[in-house]
């Protein structure tokens, strides 16, 4: 059948001449997966059977190499043994007129001083070196000589970096909806930084806010969570969508997008692979990812004790009704997400109480829940509502901030109603009763009589809602339209051109 094996080449609208296919399976031929198969089981064997050498035990099996289609990792405990492999491995290839790659082939000797070894040098594939390296990407996780996720976590998100770029330069920001940016986000950037999560997650910094006893306040938790390379991805493109600066504060950008730490959604990944791993071991498998679970709980490592911990917190229930048989519940992954994305707007609530930064947003956010403005068609709109929600403009409340300014008092007065003169104020300060005027969002969009004519323009209902103080009532469904136009013209007048 491999006798008229042919193919030809597609090249943007053009096709090749046809050429004949001297080696290797048909690509895309419903026979091919089976012959490889035929050939490379053999392999399988060979190496199982390789005389003399030492391999690396799990739950007391020898684990000579894994295989994935054609990506074969050879493991041993001592250089000679690995050798010996890549010898069978050569003689096997010899004989069946295969070819390996040298290119893509590399020797990882994984120690914890996290350097090259000596013993990793000059292995020999035939008569090739094969090159020594500190990692080595196998199936699209980056393994580190010292056995550290942080490199893979780098690589991860590198790739979602890119992913979101190509987002950016997809998508006109203007005219899309807020929302579908949110569901583009989880379609095309959370698979690729989540890859592999099932292994790396009991790393992270949620892991630990959730498994350790932490001391910590509630803001510095969540500043932990922020400071997750993945998470801080997620948190940039918040605040791209909602037109705000880098340095917003990151509390009300969960808040206002309805949105907890993407880790939350990874929880149950991690979760449904523990219990797919019980139900292995129930099953009594001979499957090598059931031998390393059972070797993770041996051991008492990380991956396993911190799954534990995190299950036992969350999902009690399923440790007191373990199934009969089995020697480890199956915790309920969907109740854990919920349960952990409870715990979070807990902490998120408690956080944004304690900010003295956030004391307009306090006025007028109880839940964390997606906002009405988001929703709006124009972005200039939605954009400055997130300004005067995040705090993230310019009114000199927050200018007054920064640098040397901060806790000088006369920077954050307002310019129209108080004079900005130094002596003046602190002579007035020293008054009894005397309160300055600062520029903040209540004094911007209700009490500076400069926008009194703004205010007039305004329907009855956002008068009076102004008027009362009823903050949170201006931004619901129902007013958001028209307070969004009112802001819109306060910035405009405050600033000239937005
Ligand atoms: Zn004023």
């Amino acid at each position: 059948m491999y006798e008229n094996s042919s193919a030809k080449l597609k090249m943007v609208k053009k096709l090749s001449e046809c050429f004949k296919i001297e080696s290797g399976t048909e690509q895309g031929h419903p026979l091919s997966p089976e012959l490889f198969k035929c050939y490379i089981h053999e392999l399988s064997q060979r190496l199982n059977n390789v005389q003399g050498i030492e391999t690396p035990l799990l739950n007391k099996t020898n684990v000579t190499h894994l295989l994935w289609a054609d990506d074969l990792v050879m493991l041993a405990l001592s250089r000679d043994s690995l050798q010996r492999m890549i010898n069978e491995l050569y003689s096997f290839c010899a004989e069946w007129g295969l070819e390996v790659n040298i290119k893509k082939t590399a020797v990882l000797v994984f120690n914890a001083s996290g350097r090259k070894l000596l013993e990793s040098a000059s292995l020999l594939y035939g008569s090739m070196v094969i090159p020594s390296v500190r990692e080595y990407c196998y199936l699209g996780t980056t393994f580190s000589i010292s056995g550290s996720m942080k490199t893979n976590q780098a690589q991860l998100r590198m790739k979602g970096l890119r992913a979101y770029f190509s987002l950016k330069n997809s998508i006109d920001i203007t005219s899309i909806d807020k929302t579908a940016i949110l569901k583009l986000h989880d379609s095309l950037i959370l698979p690729v930084v989540s890859y592999g999560c099932q292994v790396w997650l009991p790393r992270t910094q949620l892991m630990k806010c959730l498994t350790e006893d932490y001391k910590k306040a509630d803001k510095e938790v969540l500043s932990a969570i922020a400071r997750d390379p993945m998470e801080n991805l997620h948190l940039s493109l918040l605040k791209w969508t909602l037109g705000v600066r880098k340095r917003t504060a990151n509390i009300p950008i969960w808040g206002d997008s309805g949105r907890c730490p993407i880790g939350t959604q990874m929880i149950k990944l991690l979760v449904d692979f523990h219990n797919r791993l019980v139900l292995l071991d129930d099953a009594n498998s001979t499957h090598i990812v059931r031998h390393a679970f059972i070797e993770q709980v041996n051991l008492g490592l990380e991956w396993y004790t911190s799954t534990k911990v995190l299950c036992d917190r969350f999902d009690r229930g399923a440790t007191r009704n373990l199934r009969e048989g089995s020697n480890y519940p199956t915790p309920n992954s969907k109740l854990i997400k919920s349960r952990v994305e409870d715990w979070f707007k807990t902490k998120w609530n408690q956080a944004k109480k304690s900010s003295s930064k956030l004391t307009f947003y306090n006025s007028v956010k109880d839940d964390l829940s997606l906002e009405p403005y988001v929703k709006l068609k124009n972005h200039k709109r939605v954009k400055t509502i997130a300004w005067l929600r995040t705090s993230s403009h310019r009114l000199n409340v927050e200018t007054g901030r920064y640098g040397s300014k901060n806790s000088v008092i006369h920077h954050r007065v307002c310019d129209f109603c108080s004079t900005g003169d130094k002596d003046t104020l602190e002579l007035l300060f020293s008054l009894p009763n005397a309160e300055p005027i600062i520029e903040d969002e209540e004094h911007f969009i209700r009490d500076c009589p400069q926008y009194e004519q703004l205010r007039d323009e305004r329907s009855s209902i956002l008068k009076g809602l102004l008027e009362t103080g009823d903050f949170k009532e201006i931004f619901n469904k129902y007013n958001i339209f028209e307070t969004s136009n009112f802001v819109y013209k306060l910035f405009k007048y405050r600033f000239g051109s937005s």
